[in-house]
């Protein structure tokens, strides 16, 4: 992805476009335009920062926003997006013209199995789990599942580490977490009370689209308004450059984390909304869930049954590597509920 920076001067911009949007709400509709290419101005690259309603508000290159329609057959756009767009001289917006090939969508559960597109281009999942009330293996290996399906890398933010009292705590936590550890996922201990681990987190969200999923509680939006401080006022900004009040959209929304003033971070991008908090894994076939287990990878294939389940058939590797402690029996565990929630979607789907 192209380096996005926003300098101080580019910000300015950005603010006073954003008041120039809001005034071209007031022009009349752009539709007569948009059928008029003499008043709109070259292509060019640009970033969608959030949608609402038929329109969305991409970003020019210079980091100035724009409120465009959408040609008709481009679809749905969310944040995320790169799109290839023209301004609309008269009216100070703009038409999204294409939409430049997506590296990974995010979905989450629609209406009748349906799903539906959260946020696009999503480079990096921060998976949030709380120290308290406990860190849920379960959980974790649900939203390991879903990024797997989506080949996208993930880290383990291991919250709230200021609740840690003692050293045994800190030893039920490691032993919980170990089998993450041996797959080399990252693991990030962090906190917004002590600060501890954001840097380290800033650091592995920079140059990136990110997302932060995990329970409610879990302290996300937390961690989201300690690594963008002025989060409530680009909040503000936004509602404004869009035409809309504030908090009447609960679709996706792309914010620039701020640069390190070490130049060692390029900012990157976090891109948030309910629907993305509630990420799930897509039902997928035995084998393909199989294959989503890398811990498992060393036994497949040498159960006696190839079409094994691993509960109940007799000479089941999986099972046997569980008991000699190969396998971890969380793990194991989180395996057989999605199997059965899996096989209970396909069941209702036929
Ligand atoms: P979200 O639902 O995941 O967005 O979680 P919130 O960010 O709203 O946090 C849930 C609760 O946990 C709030 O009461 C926060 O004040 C608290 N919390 C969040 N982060 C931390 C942390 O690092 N340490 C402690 N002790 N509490 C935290
Ligand atoms: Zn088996």
């Amino acid at each position: 992805m192209a380096k996005r920076k926003l300098s101080t001067q580019q910000k300015r911009r950005v603010s006073d476009k954003r008041t120039k949007a809001t005034l071209s709400e007031l022009s009349p509709s752009l539709g007569n335009s948009l059928n008029d290419k003499s008043l709109l101005g070259p292509e060019q690259h640009g970033l969608v920062i959030t949608s609402f309603g038929k329109r969305v508000l991409v970003e020019s290159d210079s980091g100035q926003t724009f409120s465009c329609a959408i040609r008709q057959h481009l679809g749905k756009l969310v944040a995320g997006d790169e799109v290839i767009w023209q301004t609309d001289m008269e009216h100070n917006s703009g038409v999204v013209i294409s939409v430049l090939p997506r590296s990974h969508e995010l979905s989450r559960p629609g209406f009748r199995g349906q799903t539906r597109m959260v946020a696009a281009n999503v480079d990096f999942i921060g998976v949030v789990t709380p120290v308290v009330p406990g860190i849920h293996p379960d959980m974790i290996d649900r939203y390991l599942v879903g990024a797997k399906q989506l080949d996208i890398p993930v880290v383990i933010i291991i919250n709230k580490v200021d609740l840690i009292e003692s050293d045994e705590h800190w030893e039920a936590i490691a032993e919980i977490l170990a089998p993450y550890d041996e797959m080399d996922i990252p693991l990030i201990p962090a906190s917004t009370i002590s600060n501890e681990g954001l840097a380290e987190l800033r650091s592995f969200m920079s140059h990136k689209n990110s997302v932060f999923v995990g329970p409610s509680g879990a302290g996300k939006s937390s961690l989201i308004n300690a690594l963008i401080p002025d989060l409530d006022i680009r909040v503000g900004q936004l509602s404004e450059a869009s035409g809309l009040g504030k908090h009447t959209t609960t679709n996706s929304i792309l914010y620039h984390l701020p640069e390190s003033h070490s130049g060692s971070n390029d900012g990157g991008n976090l891109i948030d909304s309910p629907g993305i908090r509630q990420f799930s894994p897509m039902p997928c076939s035995l084998s393909e869930l199989e294959s989503m287990y890398p811990d498992f990878n060393d036994f497949l294939g040498t159960c006696r049954f190839n079409n094994c389940t691993h509960t109940n058939e007799p000479d089941c590797a999986i099972k046997k590597a569980v008991e000699d402690g190969e396998i971890s029996f969380s793990r194991f565990q989180s395996f057989q509920r999605l199997r059965e929630e899996f096989k209970e979607s396909e069941t209702n789907k036929g």
